[in-house]
């Protein structure tokens, strides 16, 4: 059954002028929910609609915090999405808002948990080739959706500068390892899914419900210290080299409004179909979606950013509710405003790459930047950012606003 619906129509406009301009992230047919206030301001944080370059304030709707939106059914999540589209349509009597440019966001909601899950194949196989060179898929990333548990303290909002971690480095060829500052700051190229109502304990949901338990997506870089990660990561998997920092963008961008993005879920000629728990006919037919990805970089001698790579999610080789539902499998609970990073999405071809460390060939390849100078990791003052967008024939471009970070010198 399809989910689209008249919120989705092309030809909808808004009476906020911004948001009709064919190039913004944020139509009407968008509608993103951040966490704002005005900018220089102590006032309290609350819960916004992005519209073009302004913002809705929805506390006179009664809406104080994100997660008690994101613990309602997504059919009310859905008449709320009616609601706003209703009244930002063109016609409806206009109301005060708050330029984008005037505000300042913090996190979108209290996020629990963070689980990042390694759904990019591509990347997979390209990281796998550089620390194991005769086995680099290891022989369950096609039956299981690989996952650790991340640190929720570390996660920051667009724009908030990272320092630079220190950690135990081991040269290959080294008797034992020193602490230093990280010479390998890496990004890496992911969307985050919110978790809506989520599970009881001890109560896991099949793959047709999944749906009802996914809020929305959002920009994910999940910073890596390349040096720090190969000696620690064996056999307990990331730790110190993951948690210095993870920076997502201010705006969640509903399920809802990605309905017209929806793909097939589809599996390479000759790799093992899904388990049971994992596999429907209604997840066949729709369950991927189509999002463009980007990767935008800055040293402190640019003027303008460069993109320095494009991929999209439909790369990822296990699907959002495939996400949701393995996670909840065993039993574990997931709560709303749960955060679930996708993996880096690395496209299959060498410039897709949604890593530095795929880009340079584990650092051994130069990226060339417009003005001459070449980088392999992130230096001090270097801007990483990323963007996402979904466009399709017939559809509004909708858009997911910016991921960006700073690296500050160690400490
Ligand atoms: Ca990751």
């Amino acid at each position: 059954m399809s989910n689209i619906d008249h919120t989705h129509d092309a030809a909808a406009l808004s009476w906020v002028a911004s948001a009709n301009d064919p190039a913004t992230d944020f139509p009407l047919q968008n509608l993103p929910f951040c966490s704002f206030r005005r900018a220089g301001t102590l006032e309290p944080w609350r819960v916004g609609v992005g519209i073009g370059d302004q913002i809705l304030d929805l506390s006179a709707w009664g809406i104080t915090e994100l997660n008690a939106l994101m613990a309602r059914p997504r059919s009310e999540r859905r008449a709320l999405r009616h609601r706003l589209f209703d009244t930002l349509k063109a016609g409806a009597p206009e109301i005060e808002l708050l330029p984008q440019a005037q505000a300042e966001y913090t996190l979108p909601c209290r996020i629990g948990d963070y689980t990042d899950f390694y759904t990019g194949i591509h990347h997979a196989r390209a990281v796998g080739r550089l620390f194991r060179p005769d086995n680099p898929l290891l022989p369950n990333y096609q039956w299981v959706p690989i996952g650790y548990h991340g640190r929720s303290s570390s996660i920051v909002v667009s724009g908030t500068p990272l320092r630079r971690p220190k950690g135990q480095v081991k040269a290959p060829d080294a008797e034992a390892p020193v602490f230093k500052p990280s010479a390998r700051i890496d990004c890496e190229l992911e969307l985050g899914l919110f978790v809506g109502p989520g599970n009881a304990l001890g109560e896991p949901f099949g793959i047709d419900e999944a749906d009802e338990h996914a809020f929305g997506l959002t920009l994910l870089n999940d910073w890596s210290a390349r040096d720090i990660q190969p000696w620690e990561y064996q056999p307990l998997g990331p730790f110190l080299a993951k948690n210095f920092g993870t920076t997502i963008s201010p705006w969640i961008v509903t399920m809802d409004a990605l309905e017209p993005f929806r793909i097939p879920f589809t599996r390479p000629e000759g790799d093992p179909q899904p388990l049971p728990y994992l596999d429907s006919p209604a997840h066949r037919a729709n369950a991927s979606y189509d999002i463009e990805l980007e990767v935008w970089f800055k040293t402190p001698a640019m003027a303008q950013p460069t993109r320095i790579s494009r991929s999209n999610l439909r790369h990822a080789y296990w699907s959002l509710a495939q996400m949701l539902t393995h996670h909840a499998s065993n039993g574990c609970n997931l709560q709303p405003g749960d955060l679930l990073g996708t993996g880096t999405i690395s496209g299959p071809a060498p410039e897709e790459a949604g890593s530095l460390l795929e880009l340079t060939q584990g650092g051994k390849q130069l990226i060339s930047l417009p003005g001459g100078e070449q980088r392999t990791f992130l230096q001090d003052g270097d801007q990483l950012g990323l963007r996402a967008h979904a466009e399709k024939p017939g559809f509004r471009r909708i858009g997911f606003g910016a991921c960006d970070g700073v690296i500050l010198p160690a400490r």
